[in-house]
């Protein structure tokens, strides 16, 4: 057997990594993808409560579609938003089904690199073969070895922590039990006995704080006494809420307006400005944070941190990547996506070029590639494992056309996310009309002075 017979090993059977196996599929390429949990979209199910702001039409593949339909399958209806639940149940397991044995569940990755040759090696490098190591769900270890990686296994698992310099806050760990990471399933009983009457911290500025917000003010017109304290490291202008009306994705626009309708109705108070640095118990079990300016806040019973997600690069430290400094992010793609330089969080199509290493045969995509930025869709996860298959297969032709235009999200200050939006500059990015920022008065007492916009690694104009 030659390197050129092995398999195109994919990591993750989520919406990116299926998709790159129904595409590589159908240049007659074989998949194996390896999912570390025990059914395919194990990422999505964490969060299949949450409603999606992208209609069906945008979550499906082209090419994924022809294998379903080969096997029976019945689209759902185009313009309907389906429950990240749904998304699983509906096109993700049904499409990892029709690839069978081509997708092997309890996988962990936990290591690529090439045969024989650690990072540091040249010799003959380019001819080995990759090397996967796998954790098995038995608890057994295995070694699979593939022509090409293609890296699709998301963010979900490495949410950031609360503070503004990346870190933990000090007290965070220790105060794990009333911290969660995740916008919380309202429908569950015990979730909802968790928050109803007490007091709750959300930290973040992205579509999932907004979501949580929304949640917990529903909660409250139920249950008395049940308040968020929504904390923001950046201050509140135009852009804070999203596009609103003008994003080209209505349900996304209307996310940020709902957690503005949270905070005007008096379910929520916005703090701004605010870079938690610790969080201490009181005596009494509840938790007080403490700002990096000295500000301490009214105790809450509860923290929910939604700040953005990380990519694991951990299995990967054997290849040779280009990963930006910044965004950890494939350095050609980090100038399209970086929220220092792009205020509308519209991102341009990009393929196999965009997302190629020093170290050929290896692509990171999906959620993945953003690395730390925000905005990710799935439709460029599509694009990008169309043209990434595509480059595999040899057909450069296909692979470097641009077959995508992706919806603007309707933030658009002009500039950077990390430029004074005071000044009104237009953004490199030019991707909308320059607009002078707007003060945006919400609920009553709470002083908001013009944001200088600082935190895209919370989610940025509009990201998660
Ligand atoms: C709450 C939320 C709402 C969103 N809403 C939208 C929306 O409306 N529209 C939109 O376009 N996008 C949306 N997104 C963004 C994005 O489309 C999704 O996050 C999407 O799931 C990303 O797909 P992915 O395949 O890149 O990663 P994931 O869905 O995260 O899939 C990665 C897979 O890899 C597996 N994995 C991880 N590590 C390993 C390992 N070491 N070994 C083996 N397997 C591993 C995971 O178990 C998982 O199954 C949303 C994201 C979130 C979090």
């Amino acid at each position: 057997m030659t390197t050129a017979d092995l398999p195109v090993i994919v990591i993750g059977a989520g919406p990116t990594g299926l998709a790159a196996a129904a595409h590589l599929v159908e240049r007659g390429i074989e998949p194996l993808v390896v999912e570390a949990g025990p059914t395919a979209a194990t990422a999505v199910r964490g969060w299949s409560h949450v409603r999606l702001f992208s209609t069906w039409s945008e979550l499906t593949d082209p090419a994924a579609e022809k294998l379903l339909a080969a096997a029976g399958w019945a689209k759902p209806a185009a313009d309907a938003y389906p429950t990240g639940g749904q998304w699983a149940e509906r096109y993700l397991q049904p499409l990892a089904d029709t690839l069978g044995d081509q997708v092997r569940y309890g996988a962990t990755v936990t290591g690529v690199s090439r045969l024989g040759r650690d990072r540091i090696v040249d010799a003959d490098r380019e001819r080995q073969p990759f090397t996967v190591r796998l954790a098995l769900a038995d608890g057994t270890e295995e070694r699979v070895l593939g022509r090409a990686v293609i890296d699709a296994s998301g963010t979900w698992s490495t949410p950031s922590p609360i503070g503004a310099d990346g870190l933990p806050a000090l007290g965070e760990h220790a105060a794990s039990a009333r911290v969660s990471y995740r916008i919380p399933d309202l429908r569950d009983p015990a979730v909802r006995a968790r928050y109803a009457g007490r007091r709750t911290a959300v930290i973040g500025s992205g579509a999932s704080a907004f979501t949580a917000l929304a949640g917990l003010a529903g909660l409250a017109k139920d249950e008395p006494g049940t308040h968020a304290t929504w904390i923001l490291r950046r201050g509140i202008s135009g852009s804070t809420f999203g596009g609103g009306s003008a994003d080209q994705l209505p349900a996304r626009g209307a996310l940020g307006l709902a957690a503005k309708a949270a905070v005007d109705d008096g379910y929520a108070d916005a703090v701004t400005g605010f870079r938690t640095e610790t969080l201490r118990p009181t005596a009494d079990g509840r938790l007080i944070l403490a700002g990096e300016d000295g500000r301490r806040l009214d105790p809450v019973d509860e923290v929910i941190v939604l700040t953005g997600l990380r990519p694991d690069l951990s299995f990967l430290s054997e290849l040779r990547l280009a990963l930006d400094e910044r965004l950890q992010a494939p350095v050609e793609l980090a100038p399209l996506i970086d929220p220092n330089q792009h205020s509308c969080g519209t991102v341009y199509p990009h393929g196999h070029r965009e997302l190629s290493h020093p170290e050929p045969g290896v692509y990171l995509v999906g959620m993945k590639s953003y690395g730390r930025a925000p905005t990710f869709l799935a439709l460029t996860g599509y694009e990008q494992v169309r043209s990434v298959a595509a480059a595999l297969a040899g057909d450069t032709e296909a692979a470097d056309r641009v077959e995508l235009t992706l919806p603007e999200t309707g933030v658009c200050g002009g500039a950077g996310l990390f430029d004074d939006p005071a000044a009104g500059q237009s953004g490199p990015d030019g991707c909308c009309a320059p607009a002078a920022p707007a003060l945006v008065q919400i609920g009553t007492g709470i002083s908001l002075p013009l944001a200088v916009a600082e935190d895209a690694s919370s989610g940025g104009c509009c990201g998660s």
